[in-house]
């Protein structure tokens, strides 16, 4: 069946879609289980499901956690089955979503059972299994040409000592290729050992993958006799994969993942809503782990008068001037609602404060005229200067923030500034960050103004404060957020040496690659 989600929500009333969620690493989600999420009613969720895959859902859906794990909200295996059944009853489309892929250690067949014993209709969304998304990451590939040619999944969840256990453990020593063990970390020595006592050599490669896919991978490897004393001291913790076989060494050549400059650091990111998204997938790429901590919100302005009034003489001005990507999307917002279009613009010329910008207008089709070579006001306005004098200029901006343009430009040219947007700062820091920064358990903060700075330090507990600057490290897009971080009592560990986001993300790779003596 070709699905068209979104439009065809009514024929899938009362449907439940078991969906993989993948292993970790929010990306690995399929498109369908994706398009399923935004239109879902309920989401009935994993433990191990990423908590980021949530925010796909309308924000009104229902959330219910189905737990999996010692200490998280747990249902029982029955209860789960009543409250798909339930819901799908009342005629809501329902997305039971379930770590890795639904089928594989997954109890998945079950559900879909107790569906159909209810008349209840199914769809099942197959997702990357932990075992191979895992292997991706780490750099361990489950079957190699003259290595291996054949790949077991296999449960570690049973002692492999107790007489109950169904697997076929000397089978599993005689097993002609890569064994990869789902749930066991509790029985890991005991595994171990087994397959060694039933023939397999104790010197087999073989590796334990903790939180696979995620900022917090961790590879331990060693060998079969070695490997359990290895997790000890290092301090395993579920989840975590054991893999067994001569596949394990190819990890020295193939290992990817780890090696992103950025990885394992955990890093505040404070921008603007707006930016948010798109400024925590670059420090991703990177390997990093991102906060999302947005200190301001933007909004459309309360009275778009003004802004109506001048998009009804756009043709009267020789340049528009955007600040913002923010301005650009308000901008273009605020024409389609009154019925115009991008001809408005007209012959006036556009100029960008930075390459952002100038990219939220390449993605309208449009072309700057001017882009300053450094991202601040003053560089803009010395740009302008040349080009402008005399000339009628249009700032399009927020509704507050630095004057510097208009202050600079207002004596050789004739400017009319004109709010688009507002910028609202945020109420509140998530859940949880202000602890995570005072006990310094995050590694970096960015900060991309001065506002922004400022609106930081006032959300953040005293305690928090003192933790910024010293055992969380500052990184700073501008000297001038710099400056107003340090009169904050602050210390700024790094500042982009461009001024744009990608010049931070940067400085902070570079940072990050001193540091490991590269
Ligand atoms: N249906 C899931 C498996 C659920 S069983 C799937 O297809 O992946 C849970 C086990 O999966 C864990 O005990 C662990 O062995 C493994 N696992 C799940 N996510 C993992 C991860 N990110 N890293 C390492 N192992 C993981």
């Amino acid at each position: 069946m070709v699905g068209e989600p979104g439009s065809g929500s009514t024929t899938r009333e009362g449907t439940v879609y078991l969906v993989g969620a993948g292993p970790g690493d929010p990306g690995l989600l399929t498109r369908r289980g994706a398009d399923l999420l935004a239109i879902a009613d309920v989401v009935v969720y994993d433990h191990l499901a990423s908590p980021r895959l949530l925010d796909l859902a309308r924000t009104g859906a229902i959330r219910i956690c189905a737990g999996k794990s010692v200490g998280h909200c747990t249902l029982s295996q029955d209860r789960i089955h009543e409250v798909l059944i339930e819901h799908a009853r009342s005629g809501r489309a329902v997305v039971r979503l379930k770590g890795g892929d639904p089928l594989v250690f997954g109890r998945g067949g079950e559900e879909a059972s107790a569906l159909r014993a209810a008349g209840i209709p199914f769809e099942i969304v197959p997702g990357v299994t932990a075992a191979v998304g895992v292997a991706a990451y780490c750099g361990i590939p489950p079957t190699h040409r003259e290595t291996a040619s054949a790949v077991a999944f296999v449960t570690g969840h049973g002692d492999p000592r107790s007489e109950s256990s169904r697997l076929d453990w000397p089978a599993l020593a005689r097993f002609p290729g890569t064994l990869i063990v789902y749930m066991g970390v509790t029985h890991l020595a005991a595994i171990c050992e087994t397959l060694i006592t039933e023939g397999k050599p104790a010197g087999t490669p073989a590796a334990i993958v903790e939180s696979g896919t995620l900022p917090a991978q961790r590879t331990t490897v060693g060998t079969l006799a070695n490997l359990p004393r290895l997790a000890v001291e290092s301090g395993l913790r579920p989840p975590a994969l054991l893999i067994v076989g001569e596949v394990v060494a190819l990890r020295d050549r193939l290992a990817w993942f780890e090696r992103l400059p950025l990885f394992g650091r955990r890093i505040v990111v404070t921008r603007p809503e707006a930016e948010l998204a798109r400024s925590a997938a670059s420090l991703e790429a990177m390997g990093a782990e991102v906060i999302a901590a947005p200190t301001v919100v933007v909004r459309p302005i309360p009275d778009p008068g003004p802004l109506d009034d001048t998009i009804g003489r756009l043709e009267s001005f020789d340049w528009l001037v955007f600040t913002s990507p923010s301005g650009v999307r308000f901008f273009v917002d605020r024409l389609d609602r009154l019925g115009r279009d991008l001809r408005a613009l007209g012959r006036v010329r556009l100029a960008a404060i930075g390459p952002t910008t100038a990219d939220a207008l390449a993605a309208l089709h449009l072309r700057a005229d001017l882009v300053p070579d450094s991202f601040r006001s003053e560089a803009l306005a010395a740009a302008l200067a040349g080009r402008a004098a005399g000339a009628r200029i249009l700032l399009a901006r927020a509704d507050r923030g630095r004057t510097v343009l208009r202050d600079e430009l207002e004596h050789l040219a004739d400017v009319t500034q004109v709010p688009v947007y507002q910028n609202a700062y945020a109420e509140a820091l998530p859940d949880g960050l202000d602890d995570r920064i005072a006990s310094g358990s995050v590694d970096w903060i960015t900060l991309t103004s001065s506002a922004i700075a400022r609106r930081l330090h006032a959300l953040l507990s005293e305690r928090a404060r003192q933790a910024v600057g010293t055992r969380v490290r500052l990184a700073s897009l501008s000297p001038v957020t710099s400056e107003t971080a340090r009169a904050l009592g602050w210390e700024v560990a790094v500042e982009a040496r461009e001024f744009t986001w990608d010049g931070l993300v940067r400085s902070l790779v570079e940072q990050a690659t001193a540091e490991r003596g590269e």
